[in-house]
């Protein structure tokens, strides 16, 4: 068993100020496979003093030490690629090839294309031709707080870290108490690449602990969240009366418009989206709308791809999906797949209760709804699990308008080969991204939502500017 209480801050690993256990469950056993500590006052106020103290010295530090250090820490992550995916099998249940590939590829994947965005990105510049005494200087914030969760823990912490520290911010990352493993490793290679002491600190906490403590703390100039868009909205309530800035990247519940002309694996690709990571993915596409004249098809061909989908343990190899995270996500799971029997939708896979032969560990069945109505809970709220539902529709602009039926905005996806129609729906559509007939967003490209979604904007040049505040300078003598 893992124990593992200290905090690591300014440079050191800590023992917390008063210890306060929590136990690390594993999902795919329910049993305890580590112990953290959670922090308190104490803890955030140390690891927010070293980030305000070491923020002077690493803003005027050069760009080519920063970049030296990040591509230092890209080396120090590949090198602890099994360490990573082993924690974060444990800890939220990915199984352990998933966990490898894109769990830990996420992360190395971030950090590859902020490096890149980092190399050509001006932080000096002219404010145009005309104007050659106005300067527009990049400066960054100062102390970040970052708050991941524990669906995509790497992929999190490379978005929010990574770019703050390479444009001179200091930070202090608060990992999900339910997933703290792989931070505890992710501070380890921090460690060992050499950034200076103050620059990166992590302290382990709950959100009503350490959450609220940094979000409200006199000295955090930004906030930078990813979770529900609940935790969202506190968050920046907590966080105005000191005016801190607040990037959110919030809850999905992404329609994936299937048109009768779509290629033929549209519908796969579709349900096997979903189950993906057991569900608990904030893009993922829960709301299958398909062209009425394939609809029964379609529903044919998902309930018979939901049938291939294997659950089983985090620690067995292959392409099955492994449990959800915890045991409050399965129930809130259960109980969103017995409303939707309640409401009338037609149960086509899975349904309530663990799939045949798993008694334990949080296994949820891949469920799929059809004749799913705007009306019924399971087509407006995120599940957060292998479920997901069907919807016909009948023409263009109904499916535009049923898609933008949401309190969210974060990724929708189209599928047809007539690329006119796609690319008139990309514009039509109210989401931060669009990903069209399979096609994922290319290096660099921003991740971000509309409405509910959040307001942030983390990856590449984006990535990099979420940290920067802009200065406007007049006046300025020739060089
Ligand atoms: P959560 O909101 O409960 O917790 C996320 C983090 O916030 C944790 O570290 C938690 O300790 C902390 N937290 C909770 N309440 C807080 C508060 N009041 N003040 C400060 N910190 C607080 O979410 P979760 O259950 O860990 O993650 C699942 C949710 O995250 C889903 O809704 C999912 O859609 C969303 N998500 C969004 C994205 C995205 O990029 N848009 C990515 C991943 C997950």
């Amino acid at each position: 068993m893992i124990e593992k209480r200290e905090f690591y801050i300014n440079g050191a690993w800590v023992s917390p100020a008063a210890p306060r256990d929590l136990d690390v469950i594993n999902p795919s056993n329910e049993e305890v496979c580590a112990v953290i500590s959670l922090g308190d006052q104490a803890d955030t106020d140390a690891a927010v003093a070293a980030a305000k103290a070491a923020f002077p010295t690493w803003a005027e530090v050069p760009k080519a030490e920063r970049l030296a250090l990040t591509q230092k820490l890209l080396e120090v992550y590949n090198k602890r690629a099994d360490d990573l995916a082993e924690a974060m099998s444990i800890e939220m249940g990915a199984p352990i090839d998933l966990a490898r590939t894109q769990q830990v590829g996420a992360g190395s994947w971030h950090i590859e294309n902020f490096i890149n965005a980092f190399k050509d990105f001006e932080f000096d510049r002219l404010l145009n031709d005309h104007s050659p005494n106005d300067r527009i200087l990049m400066e960054p914030i100062g102390v970040c707080a970052m708050i991941t969760p524990w669906n995509w823990p790497m992929n999190q912490v490379a978005l929010k870290c990574i770019p703050a520290m390479a444009v001179g911010c200091t930070t202090i990352l608060k990992p999900s108490e339910v997933s703290p493993l792989s931070s505890i490793v992710f501070s380890e290679i921090v460690h060992e690449a050499g950034f200076p002491a103050g620059v990166y600190n992590m302290v382990n906490g709950d959100g009503v602990g350490v959450g609220s403590q940094l979000t409200t703390h006199k000295d955090v100039d930004m906030v930078s969240f990813t979770g529900s868009t609940r935790a969202g909205i506190a968050i920046s309530k907590a966080a105005a009366d000191s005016l801190k800035r607040v990037s959110l990247e919030l809850g999905g519940k992404g329609a994936n418009i299937i048109f009768a002309d779509a290629d033929e694996k549209a519908v796969k690709r579709g349900v096997l989206h979903v189950m993906n990571n057991s569900g608990q993915s904030c893009n993922a596409p829960t709301r299958m709308f398909v062209e009425r004249s394939i609809y029964d098809q379609s529903v044919a061909q998902a309930t018979e791809i939901a049938a291939k989908v294997s659950v089983g343990p985090a620690s067995d190899s292959g392409r099955h999906i492994g449990p959800v995270v915890n045991e409050t996500q399965f129930d809130k799971i259960q109980g969103l797949i017995q409303t939707g029997i309640d409401e009338g939708a037609k149960l086509i896979a899975g349904g309530t209760g663990r799939p045949d032969g798993l008694n334990r560990g949080y296994y949820v069945k891949p469920t799929i709804f059809a004749d799913v109505t705007s009306d019924m809970t399971i087509y407006k709220e995120e599940i957060f699990g292998p479920v997901l539902s069907i919807t016909p529709f009948d023409s263009e602009d109904d499916v535009v308008e049923m898609a933008n039926d949401s309190v969210y905005g974060l990724t929708n996806y189209v599928q047809t080969q007539d690329g006119a129609k796609r690319n008139r729906v990309a514009r039509k559509l109210r989401s931060g991204m669009v990903e069209m007939n399979g096609t994922s967003r290319a290096a660099g490209s921003p991740f971000g939502g509309y409405k509910q979604s959040g307001n942030g904007r983390e990856g590449g040049v984006w990535g990099l500017e979420e940290f920067l505040e802009i200065k406007a300078v007049s006046g300025w003598a020739a060089e």
